[in-house]
Formats: C-alpha cells, sequence, structure tokens
C-alpha cells in the first residue's frame, strides 16, 4: 500500500494500492482504499494547498509526477 502525499505541502492524500514495480503514472479508482485531504473538483484531484496532483480520465487519474511523492510499498503480485 502507498501513502500519496503532495509534493508541495507534504499533506497526506490518499492510500493506493499499487500494483507492479513501475512508476505510479496512474491511479486507477477502484485502488484507492482511503481519502485523506484530497479535493475533487472539475475533474482535477488537488490538495488543499492548491497544488493539482491528477486529472480525472474516467477509471483513473492520470497522476502530476512532479506534484506528489508516496510512501511505502508496491505490492508486486
Ligand atoms: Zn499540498
Amino acid at each position: 500500500m502507498l501513502t500519496i502525499k503532495c509534493s508541495g505541502c507534504k499533506s497526506k492524500l490518499f492510500k493506493y494500492k499499487k500494483v507492479g514495480s513501475g512508476e505510479v503514472l496512474r491511479c486507477h479508482k477502484s485502488r484507492i482504499t482511503k481519502w485523506f485531504e484530497c479535493l475533487e473538483q472539475e475533474a482535477k484531484i488537488s490538495c488543499p494547498c492548491g497544488q493539482v496532483v491528477g486529472i480525472d480520465q474516467g477509471r483513473f487519474y492520470k497522476m502530476n509526477s512532479s506534484a506528489f511523492t508516496y510512501t511505502g510499498t508496491k505490492d508486486n503480485k
């Protein structure tokens, strides 16, 4: 499980069940297990500080790689 955080203010945004060891480029909505203080509006997800971290693409969010960091482990199954 990964905890996605804002790269600007380090706020926790959401928990994500990453499958595979690749980069976090997309976050599938069905694998987001918990939301923290993340705002969703106008097809974007953003941190309360205003930084836009992802764009809603339907079944997943296309992540802005410079806008977030993460901690935790990827699930390699
Ligand atoms: Zn922030």
